[in-house]
């Protein structure tokens, strides 16, 4: 994959690092101020985790700092929440503004001072057109525009109506101030771009203060000048900005000079990355909120048990690139297997449990065998768990009439029980209806620990929970939201809904040790995968999530591929 940098590398490498590289060699920049500006419209997600690793890794590797920048011109979309749980997500994420948090609506007076000078100028007038015919009149990418009656307004009649604008005194949609550049412009963007809209909408943290609002394009570069932002890094749909960025930079007396550059969004196979889709996915009611552990939000990747530092390994594994790409979202999972492999402690749980009766061990016995916490860090040490005679094994562990290459149990057939002993299958006890619902096994005594004396030797390792020391609990599994590659790609994105993307698992059992289990903490249930706890647990009922299973498809991807990852 083209789409991915090698994970070796200590120094990231991109075009945008070798720009700050070139600037501050040329002595163009001191130091480097990068902002990450989310409009709090809705959820990050791991878009924008692309582009928090970028803009903060940025400052942390050159030495300079990462504002966080709330983009907050339009209060029609805005809400508290959104703000609230994006600081949530990027501190969760590993990232520290420090005292730099900033919004856009702390600059409304001086934007609007600004607005003033531009009319001053003559390079911004108030335009009477309704919004679909200054759409006709901006022409098409083969076609000039044509100026609005309004363009050539006295200065004196635009500052009147401008001031107006603002006291109230217009309808929503009424006028618009636009600046004013050139309506044959090549450029869709210099084709006199609004700068200010009317729009009587109580902001979130303005309050009704205003009646008039200032659009992106006018808001943001400014925001960027007064913070002293050295690298205004976005994507690449702001490209045809820049000349409007840079003419606003030019036209107005801003304390600073900062330079933009864009970079490609991230797209990833089976999930869709639109505050919209999302927000829809949400309120439809396909998923249970923004934190629905199928979400590709962050706080859906958080509640799901993906450690934040997988998700930065994944994004500086993304390649910081001018051509769109998309990326596999078995990368991220496989990010998250590397690192809890390493980490996360091993625990024993049975998923769908067979009861298993061991007949030559005593009635009322129970013993405690010593587990390993993790087999990748010694440091981790180890735990006892109960075992007796009756267990529980996972069901698909046992098979009646097993073909060749089933290693696990069957009828006269020998097992390990991890940690435990050697058993073997003597009976199979079947109800009416012919389903298995126990065995009877023996155990070998020599064999505690799960290694024989004699060095007899078995294929399957089976793991197992003793039946009355166990918990039980609900288990949620996740797949893909999506069944397709490109959700939406050929029809209504929502058609692409996986239906199974959620199992839950309702008498599931667990060892003991998981019964005081933290928040917040991943852990590996042998032979299945990844989990941690679930908010929805209550005392006594626990729920868990499955973060990620074990078996890598990434692997195989880059496999089939040819390439390394
Ligand atoms: P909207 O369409 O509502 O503007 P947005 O996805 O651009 O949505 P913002 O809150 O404006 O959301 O994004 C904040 C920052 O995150 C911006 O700098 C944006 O470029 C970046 N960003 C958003 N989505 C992605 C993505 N998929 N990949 C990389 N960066 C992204
Ligand atoms: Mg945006």
């Amino acid at each position: 994959m083209n789409e991915t940098n090698g994970p070796d590398d200590d120094t990231l490498r991109d075009f945008i690092r070798e720009a700050i590289r070139e600037d501050l060699g040329a002595g163009r920049v001191e130091s480097v101020v990068t902002r990450f500006p989310p409009e709090p419209n809705g959820y990050l997600h791991l878009g924008h985790a692309k582009s928090i690793c970028l803009n903060f890794g940025i400052a942390e590797e050159f030495d300079g700092r990462c504002h966080l920048r709330f983009d907050d011109t339009n209060p029609v979309k805005e809400e508290m929440e959104y703000i609230e749980s994006i600081m949530e997500d990027v501190r969760w994420l590993g990232f520290d503004w420090g005292d730099h948090l900033y919004y856009a609506s702390d600059n409304f007076e001086q934007l609007y001072d600004w607005a003033e000078v531009l009319i001053g100028k003559g390079k911004a007038y108030v335009d009477d057109l309704s919004a679909d015919d200054i759409r006709a009149y901006r022409g098409t990418l083969t076609e000039a525009g044509r100026n609005s009656p309004f363009r050539d307004r006295s200065q004196d009649e635009n500052l009147d109506l401008f001031r107006r604008m603002r006291a109230g005194d217009f309808p929503d949609g009424a006028r618009v101030l636009r600046a004013k550049i050139d309506m044959a412009s090549g450029n869709i963007n210099l084709r006199d771009p609004v700068l200010y809209r009317i729009l009587h909408a109580a902001h979130p943290r303005t309050g009704d203060a205003w009646n008039i609002y200032p659009t992106y394009d006018f808001a943001h570069g400014q925001s960027d000048a007064i913070e002293h932002i050295t690298h205004s890094i976005c994507t690449l749909e702001f490209a045809d900005h820049r000349p409007l960025y840079d003419w606003l930079i030019e036209n107005l007396p801003v304390p600073s000079r900062p330079r933009q550059i864009e970079f490609s969004r991230l797209s990833l196979t089976h999930t869709v990355l639109s505050k919209r889709r999302l927000m829809q996915l949400v309120i439809d009611g396909h998923v249970r909120g923004w934190d629905d552990p199928r979400m590709p939000t962050l706080s859906g990747l958080r509640r799901r048990g993906i450690p934040p530092a997988a998700i930065r390994d994944f994004a500086s594994r993304v390649a910081i690139t001018k051509t769109e790409g998309t990326v596999e979202v078995a990368l991220l999972e496989h990010c998250t297997r590397e690192l809890l492999n390493k980490t996360a402690q091993r625990r024993m749980a049975v998923l769908t449990p067979l009861k298993v009766v061991i007949e030559n061990y005593p009635e009322g016995g129970r013993e405690d065998l010593e587990a390993i916490n993790n087999p990748e860090d010694e440091s981790a040490g180890t735990r006892r768990v109960p075992f007796s005679r009756e267990l529980y094994i996972e069901r698909e562990d046992f098979m009646e009439d097993p073909p060749k290459k089933f290693f696990r149990l069957g009828p006269g057939r020998e097992v390990r029980l991890r940690y435990a002993y050697f058993i073997t299958c003597t009976d199979v006890i079947k109800d009416d209806a012919g389903q298995v619902v126990e065995l009877r096994c023996t155990y070998d005594p020599e064999t505690r620990g799960g290694n024989a004396p004699d060095g007899r030797k078995v294929k399957g390792t089976l793991h197992w929970v003793s039946a009355a020391d166990s918990l039980p609990v609900e288990v949620r599994l996740y797949d893909h939201l999506f069944t397709a590659l490109n959700p939406g790609a050929d029809s209504d994105f929502l058609d692409d809904l996986n239906p199974d993307s959620l199992t839950v698992l309702k008498n599931c059992r667990i060892e003991p040790s998981l019964a005081e289990h933290p928040q917040g903490e991943t852990v590996q249930f042998e032979r299945q995968g990844y989990f941690c706890l679930d908010p929805d647990s209550a005392p006594g009922k626990p729920v868990f999530n499955r973060a990620v299973g074990l078996r890598d498809t990434w692997a195989k991807i880059q496999a089939q591929s040819g390439s390394k990852g």
